[in-house]
């Protein structure tokens, strides 16, 4: 091989080289934060085109975001020369499991149309079997359900699978009675969840193997970015697909690697079963399930991941998975990667001092041949409104000093906390875009715009019907829902067929039956319409024909012209789809929305949602104990969750490039009340010859200013004299006197999950137990 290749391996160092032109076999890259794993997917995925070793439709890469997923293909193109056109396997987990799904949607009792739920959807539908069970809502919340559901697709687990001893967790026992009716609701409502975009592909795959070996045929090599966060479900997806192809297509064999299967490894599960795991995990179902996935050779699967990155514990993700993956893909070749090539000196010294206080970790080694910068600093303040002002003002000094405001993250820990710097900015006139998290698509009027559409695609979809069938009031009230619900049920049809049906009776009052009818013949005529008119127009008609639109217009609410505007943009967003179909899909599984492009903005978003990405400058804002680390950990005691928080805390200091500019504030608002805070112990773990703590920018504030008489905390004083001496220690102090935030701060506290978007998992999930 020639020692000079293609241009793009140029700037590869070897062992990044190594990965990209190890094209056979397993390959694992296991390497810190900033090291170019992602530069490495990319690359490889322009070797294995340029070398012609497969065609973009036989290259499956899965992204950890939408958005990765649209940059690396906008990488490659760089690194190609040329557009790459057709890769339509480069996505994430549930868009990629979406896409086969709807392939062999009828293998699943589904559609092809099928509509995704998200979790609004999810809640309200187990809330209806809920009350079909008679089950209390109250002392068995749907969401609780919603929760325990998701926990088990992520393992991988359909109703038949769930232990007994986890299914009688819920409502005395009837924890699996209700997930496998809320399974069966959805094929009648012809839906999915997230978490069966992969289960059901598993369960196709298991149950139909000349469609698995298709797959395995079709993808001749397989990528994966952030391994360390892959869940069971995920880990079995990619173990069936990454296995070469069973016997009937054995003449399929890649080149180079020319080995039989081997008859013998089907004993690899059990073996793993007894040993390796025993050691490893107490759960048995996770490994019941592993269990149960064929083994077989592997194929050409490179994974690149990094254990001090892993941040999804809370959602089912196992690190053990790169912990094991020699284990699992036998033959791999691991490969290092040590230089850090994102951060100056300072900012990877305080983050690699901060995780070395991890004990469960590989261990690994970066370094940087930059130079040491910046230190990272770090801000007390009053309050977290002054912290937003703070954090403003040095925005504002960062672009008068030129720089790039797409170069400025806030990175925070709930999502709670960026209404402030919202606020903050719109105030400044500062251009900011919020990834992640609540957004655009999740307002009310888009989500009733939404479901209009929805019925129009998919008249099956009995959530979007109910949704709107009374929105705007059309005297279509709950007593009406109730009774189509009655006949749906009974009859085992949609809501929307039921109230067909209903029509031609005289079980409703004459008003309610015309207004039903007018109803039904409105969404008759928009299907009829859809073939005819463009999408967006279509859309136009229906916001207007219907009423919503003037629903609006008539109210006298401060914010109803801004939804006015949300539901224009709505039908604008439309444009870039091709069609109806095409830009449900799309709601449904985006997960990042940013702003126009081009326009230079601040990026606000949770630390879930920021891996992977990097920025000069970054600020984190909200270091304080029962925040970061949050209160749910503090509650837990255990140290794996207080070890995932400083994961977090380590993957959003190696985001910077340039800048990290840490905040603490001493009083925060919760929920409506002000309590006294504690500076994070993440600080005192913190390298002092890296860190630079400086005054607070955003005013005056430390002695006690802004209407808040010290004398409400007492230990504000000393934390006032503590904060100009070497550091928080006091605040150490403060902490084992057993300070910190009184009982708050748990509900409603969010775990991102931007990146599975709305849906995936609603935060709070986890949190009753
Ligand atoms: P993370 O763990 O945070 O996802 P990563 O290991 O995926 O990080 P990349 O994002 O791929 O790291 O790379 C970090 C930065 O370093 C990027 O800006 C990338 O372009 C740059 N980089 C990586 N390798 C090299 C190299 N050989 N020469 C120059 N720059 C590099
Ligand atoms: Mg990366």
């Amino acid at each position: 091989r020639a020692s000079v290749g293609p241009k793009y391996l140029s700037g590869l160092n070897p062992e990044q080289r190594e990965a990209v032109e190890t094209l056979d076999g397993p390959v694992l890259v296991l390497a810190g934060a900033g090291t170019g794993k992602t530069r490495v997917l990319t690359t490889r995925i322009a070797h294995i085109l340029s070398q012609g070793r497969a065609r973009p439709a036989e290259i499956l890469s899965v992204t950890f975001t939408n958005k990765a997923a649209r940059e690396m293909k906008h990488r490659l193109g760089q690194m190609l020369g040329h557009a790459v056109e057709g890769m339509p396997w480069l996505g994430t987990f549930h868009s990629i499991g979406g896409r086969i799904l709807r392939f062999h949607a009828e293998l699943a009792q589904l559609k092809s149309n099928f509509t995704v739920l998200d979790v609004d959807d999810q809640v309200r539908l187990l809330k209806q079997l809920l009350q079909a069970e008679s089950i209390d809502d109250k002392r068995w919340p749907a969401r609780m359900l919603a929760g325990l559901i998701d926990g088990w697709k992520n393992r991988g687990l359909m109703p038949s699978q769930v232990p007994s001893g986890e299914a009688a967790m819920f409502a005395n026992g009837k924890g699996g009675k209700l997930y496998a009716s809320y399974q069966e609701r959805l094929k009648i409502l012809n839906a999915a969840d997230f978490g069966d975009l992969l289960l059901e592909n598993i369960r196709i795959f298991r149950e139909h193997p000349d469609i698995l070996r298709q797959y395995q045929q079709r993808f001749k090599f397989i990528l994966v970015d952030e391994y360390q966060d892959t869940n069971v479900a995920q880990y079995l997806w990619l173990r069936l697909l990454s296995q070469a192809p069973a016997k009937p297509a054995a003449q399929a064999v890649i080149p180079g690697r020319l080995e039989e299967p081997n008859p013998e490894s089907g004993d690899e599960s059990t073996d793993r079963d007894s040993g390796f795991d025993a050691a490893h995990r107490p759960g048995m179902t996770e490994r019941a399930a592993i269990a149960a996935a064929p083994a077989g050779p592997t194929k050409n699967i490179c994974c690149v991941g990094d254990d001090d990155q892993s941040i999804y514990g809370w959602r089912g993700a196992e690190v053990d998975n790169i912990l094991r993956f020699e284990h699992d893909f036998p033959g791999a070749k691991v490969i290092r990667l040590e230089r850090n090539y994102r951060s100056t000196g300072h900012i990877l010294a305080a983050a690699s001092h901060l995780i070395a206080h991890n004990e469960g970790r590989l261990g690994k080694t970066l370094r940087t041949e930059d130079h040491d910068g910046e230190k990272v600093t770090v801000t007390g303040s009053w309050d977290s409104e002054e912290e937003a002002r703070g954090i403003g003002e040095e925005i504002e000094q960062l672009q008068r000093q030129g720089e790039k405001l797409n170069e400025i993250a806030i990175l925070v820990r709930a999502s709670y906390q960026m209404r402030e710097f919202e606020d903050r900015f719109v105030t400044l006139g500062l251009p900011y875009r919020v990834i992640g998290g609540p957004r655009f698509y999740e307002r009310a009027e888009i989500r009733d715009a939404l479901a209009y559409l929805r019925v129009i695609n998919s008249p099956a979809d009995d959530l979007a019907f109910e949704r709107i069938v009374n929105t705007p009031k059309r005297g279509l009230g709950d007593a009406t829902v109730q009774m189509l619900h009655d006949h749906a049920r009974k009859r085992r049809i949609p809501l929307f067929e039921a109230a067909r049906a209903v029509v031609e009776t005289d079980e409703l009052k004459p008003k309610a039956r015309g207004s039903l009818r007018d109803l039904i013949t409105q969404f008759d005529r928009w299907r009829a319409q859809r073939e005819v008119t463009a999408h967006t127009d279509l859309a136009q008609i229906v916001l207007d024909e219907s009423g919503y639109t003037e629903m609006w217009q008539k109210d006298r609410s401060a914010d109803a012209a801004g939804r006015l505007e949300n539901l224009k943009e709505l039908v604008r967003s439309m444009e870039e789809f091709e069609n109806l179909q095409g830009f449900l899909e799309h709601i449904s599984l985006v997960m990042d929305r940013e702003g126009g492009a081009e326009d230079d903005a601040v990026s606000l978003m949770t630390l879930h949602s920021a891996k992977g990405l990097e920025f000069d400058n970054v600020f984190l804002p909200g270091w304080e104990e029962g925040l970061f680390p949050s209160q749910r950990t503090l509650d837990e005691q255990g140290r794996a969750g207080l070890e995932e928080e400083r994961r977090l805390g380590h993957v959003g200091l190696t985001r910077a490039r340039r800048r990290a500019k840490i905040y603490f504030a001493t009083n925060r608002r919760i929920h409506g009340t002000w309590s006294t805070t504690i500076p994070s112990r993440f600080l005192d773990e913190l390298p002092a010859a890296n860190v630079e703590i400086t005054e607070s920018k955003g005013g005056s504030a430390w002695g006690g200013t802004g209407g808040y008489g010290a004398s409400r905390f007492d230990d504000m004083e000393a934390f006032g004299s503590s904060y100009s001496t070497p550091g928080w220690q006091r605040a150490q102090a403060n902490r084992n006197r057993g300070g910190g935030r009184g009982g708050g701060g748990r509900g409603g506290f969010e775990e991102e999950a931007s990146t599975f978007s709305s849906a995936s998992s609603s935060p709070d999930f986890g949190s009753f137990s």
